[in-house]
């Protein structure tokens, strides 16, 4: 049985794929015109800098001049690959404008979490073959540790400026997109991109990070159309909410805290929204106060957020109440489940607010279905999106056929990436057949069911989670990554690597280890896992740090074929903290 839609959703326009995405975003015959909306697209919520809609087009094409004439890099010529930006930063107001450069360049850019270690970043730049690094002054040292690593040389390292709280007053020697902007001004005009027919949906736009069902973090190749097409589902999903509000509500001032190196905020936050002619107000990093003030003083109207900030909400009223938040319309949840309870709670703080939810990947360029704001139902991620269809299929691979019953969520969409870099294994796995010649099929390892509401529309509930991912805060964490990891500290024989339950987080990692012969009986267990735990610690970002702990265990449940059996251990972590 295959899900679409509810009947009220408008039928998605067709998304245009012989455009870059730059162009889609910024050109009047396409995007969003300055005239279509007054509000500037970015503002930092700190030092409130700014700039319109017509500047930011001006900004876009001088920086990309400028990034032409350092690194060679000429519209039409070679492929998107020979043109790799690397960027390491927190949110900033040209973080956009950077990417649309890259982009007018024929370029593609591969963002990396501002989290990240040295060593983690240094992965990521490897393995997408940056040959630039755009970062800012507090990943300054981190940037220069990982790009000497990937052998990217000083000066092909560039600076996005922040707010001085941030950036301090020291000077370096590297050139900032400030400067490339002043200095592109002077150069001259690129050439026009010649796209063939389709060619947006061959081209890599974006190279994020994710993990999938399985395994390693892996390169997402994401195209230029599949940016566009989620961005025009998102919009014309909205446009039937959008359209019964008075005119002063048509656009809104939003919330972009979250880091646009995750899909979430890159393309939901940054783009679709700034598409439809709201203003992003910048955070660069979450801290109550300064995200509070700014609500307060940007007169934010809606809070795009992670469960982990809803539930700190909840819990500080008194802080919050020190606020005038009486701006806000509604917060939008996504990147990791919130519960009813969660949002009942907030809901009694806040009567009047729409608490919606959605539900995304990386690997479906984000949004799948979203809680339309006419019909909220706390604990579903809402209704299918248009251009979407999905199946329910069993453990077994059987079609489910009614609601209520869980199986696993496989989706079709224009938004379904192009697949994994050099994966086809992964690649395998994921994206199935096109059965009915509107695109493959992607299995998104997530558990679900569709349920019907009292309305009549069919929601989706994502009940459980069957690849082996965990989420912290809405980041990712690939058990894999850290068991490797694990192994190469001397006391590990064996582990694995599961998802604890964590009030304040959602989840923790928590690692099962079995002892190496070199850890005597003399030794302390507290003391050896105490020395696994900094092991990881000291070489990864906070978000994957072993905060389930560390449990010993004789040997690690496998499969015949070797595969880690999880729920054992799930079910046996559940046993240990219940004797707690
Ligand atoms: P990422 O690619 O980092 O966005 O991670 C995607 C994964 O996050 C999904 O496959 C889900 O496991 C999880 N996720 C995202 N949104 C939700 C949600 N609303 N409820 C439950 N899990 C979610």
């Amino acid at each position: 049985m295959v899900f679409f839609p509810p009947s009220w959703v408008p039928k998605l326009p067709s998304p245009p794929d012989s455009v870059p995405v730059w162009q889609f975003m910024l050109d009047d015959a396409y995007g969003r015109h300055p005239l279509k909306s007054s509000r500037n697209p970015f503002t930092c919520g700190i030092s409130g800098r700014t700039f319109t809609a017509v500047e930011m087009v001006e900004r876009t094409d001088r920086l990309a001049r400028a990034l032409s004439k350092e690194f060679g890099w000429q519209p039409n010529q070679g492929t998107e690959w020979d043109k790799v930006a690397g960027i390491f930063a927190l949110n900033t107001v040209d973080s956009m404008t950077l990417a649309y450069a890259v982009h007018r360049l024929d370029g593609l850019v591969s963002p990396a979490n501002a989290a990240y270690s040295a060593s983690e970043l240094e992965f990521q730049l490897k393995n997408s073959g940056a040959k630039a690094l755009f970062t800012c002054m507090p990943l300054l040292e981190t940037s220069l540790q990982a790009a000497k690593g990937a052998g990217i040389p000083n000066n092909r390292i560039y600076i996005l400026e922040m707010p001085k709280e941030f950036s301090g007053d020291k000077s370096v020697p590297f050139k900032t997109v400030g400067q490339l902007i002043a200095e592109g001004e002077k150069l001259p005009q690129l050439a026009k991109q010649k796209w063939e027919k389709g060619q947006g949906a061959r081209q890599t736009a974006y190279l994020c990070y994710s993990s999938g069902t399985s395994g390693l973090p892996k390169g997402v190749m994401i195209s230029h159309h599949n940016v566009i097409s989620n961005v025009v589902q998102i919009k014309t999903f909205e446009q039937p909410m959008r359209d019964a509000r008075p005119p002063e509500k048509k656009t809104e001032v939003a919330l972009a805290l979250l880091p646009l190196s995750h899909i979430y905020g890159l393309v939901v936050i940054a783009q679709a929204s700034s598409y439809r002619g709201d203003a992003c107000i910048i955070l660069p990093k979450f801290e109550l106060q300064s995200y509070l003030n700014a609500i307060q003083t940007h007169k934010i109207q809606t809070l795009y957020l992670v469960p982990p900030i809803i539930i700190l909400m909840a819990k500080s009223n008194q802080a919050c109440s020190k606020y005038d938040l009486s701006s806000v319309n509604g917060i939008f949840t996504g990147a990791a489940p919130l519960g009813a309870e969660t949002a009942e709670e907030l809901q009694k703080l806040y009567p009047s607010w729409k608490i919606r939810q959605g539900y995304g990947l990386t690997e479906t360029c984000t949004v799948v279905c979203s809680s339309p704001e006419t019909d909220i139902w706390f604990g579903s991620s809402g209704s299918l999106l248009p251009g979407y269809k999905a199946k329910i299929m069993s453990l077994e691979g059987v079609e489910i056929t009614g609601y209520n019953q869980p199986g696993e969520l496989v989706v079709q969409s224009p938004s379904v990436v192009l697949g994994y870099l050099n994966n086809p294994k992964a690649n395998k796995e994921t994206f199935l057949d096109d059965t009915d010649g509107n695109g493959r099929w992607m299995r998104t390892g997530d558990e679900a069911e569709i349920r019907k509401a009292p309305s009549g529309n069919e929601h989706v509930f994502i009940v459980d989670r069957i690849k082996e991912l965990i989420k912290v805060k809405g980041l990712q964490v690939a058990p894999a990554e850290l068991e490797a990891h694990l192994l190469t500290h001397p006391a590990v024989a064996d582990c694995a690597v599961i998802s604890a339950p964590d009030d304040a987080a959602g989840e923790v990692p928590k690692a099962f280890v079995v002892k190496s012969s070199s850890v005597g009986i003399e030794d302390n267990d507290r003391m050896v896992a105490k020395e696994i735990a900094k092991h990881v610690q000291d070489h990864k970002a906070r978000h994957k740090w072993l905060k389930g702990g560390v449990e010993f265990i004789d040997v690690i449940p496998k499969s015949p074929s070797g595969k880690i059996l999880r729920r054992l251990l799930r079910d046996k972590d559940k046993e240990s903290r219940r004797k707690k």
